[in-house]
């Protein structure tokens, strides 16, 4: 049976809250009977966009990872909620039925995402629906999809194994995958958002000038091995991303017009090591 993902690339994500705002037009003062209540107009972020720094000026970048509910497989809210409140259907949406959930204020905590929200005036749990309502009209996307100038969110209705092979061929990632809640949204390039880089300049003395080194070579090496290599750019910058943050000491190696200069790195969050003169 197919059944509906979502894809969210963090790369191409830029804060517009596009989305955001079409969650709110779409449910805002709308009640979808046999699918939701309306949202509030304060208060509730269906789809929440979080933001996370990295580095140092001048190397520094910025990610923004749109987080909906994510339709968990194995959903601990559903465990949770008393009278069968929350329900997945056949085709893997993850709803709430407002009339089952009057009062169950609990199931806020349930969700590990912070994907559920309470609606005090109406006294229910609401969260993200994946726009179920659009999509059993035969709609082909829920409204953040649509809304996103971006092509930041794709939402994709197919079996299951053609969804693992996808993820594997593109390298996308779950969050919290560890706490075994098997989510339906997928994110590409979330080692943005959730991994750290080690990068610096690196630059040498011409007379009474500094010049950058362009085309050093760097070499990363942790716990004993060498896990990555790079070449200075134009402006004598490296970077090495995807690192794990709070992983240890790194070892950096550069080596240019026979010159070699080594450092160690503690690494907690992303760091921009500044300029390294080399001779
Ligand atoms: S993300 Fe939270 S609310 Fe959504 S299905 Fe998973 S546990 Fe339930
Ligand atoms: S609409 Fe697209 S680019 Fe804008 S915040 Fe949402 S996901 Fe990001």
């Amino acid at each position: 049976m197919r059944k509906w993902n979502m894809i969210i690339d963090v790369s191409k994500c830029e804060d517009c809250n596009n989305c955001f705002l079409a969650c709110k037009d779409e449910h805002v003062d709308n009640e979808w009977p046999g699918y939701t209540l309306a949202q509030p107009r304060h208060g509730h972020r269906w789809i929440n966009i979080m933001r996370k720094e990295r580095g140092l000026c001048p190397m520094i970048d910025v990610a923004y990872r749109p987080t909906p509910c994510m339709h968990c497989d194995n959903a601990p809210c559903i465990e949770k909620a008393l009278n069968q409140a929350i329900y997945k259907r056949n085709d893997g949406i993850v709803l709430i039925d407002p009339e089952k959930a009057v009062g169950q204020k609990e199931l806020i905590e349930a969700c590990p995402y912070g994907a559920i929200f309470w609606n005090e005036e109406l006294n229910v749990p609401q969260k993200c629906t994946f726009c179920a309502h659009l999509l059993d009209k035969k709609w082909e996307k829920p409204r953040c999809v649509q809304s996103c100038p971006n092509g930041a969110l794709t939402a994709i209705c197919v079996q299951d194994e053609e969804m693992a092979v996808r993820a594997k061929a593109e390298g996308l990632q779950t969050l919290m995958s560890e706490k075994g809640t098997r989510p339906r949204v997928y994110y590409k390039d979330l080692h943005l958002y959730s991994h750290c880089f080690i990068g610096g300049s690196v630059s040498y003395k011409k007379g009474s000038a500094e010049e950058c080194a362009v085309g050093a070579t760097v070499e990363l090496t942790h716990e004993g091995e060498i896990i990555a290599s790079n070449v200075t750019d134009c402006f004598g910058d490296f970077k090495f991303d995807h690192l794990e943050e709070n992983s240890g000491v790194y070892a950096l190696l550069i080596s240019f017009d026979n010159h070699e200069k080594r450092l160690d790195v503690e690494l907690g969050t992303s760091k921009y090591l500044g300029n390294v003169l080399l001779f």
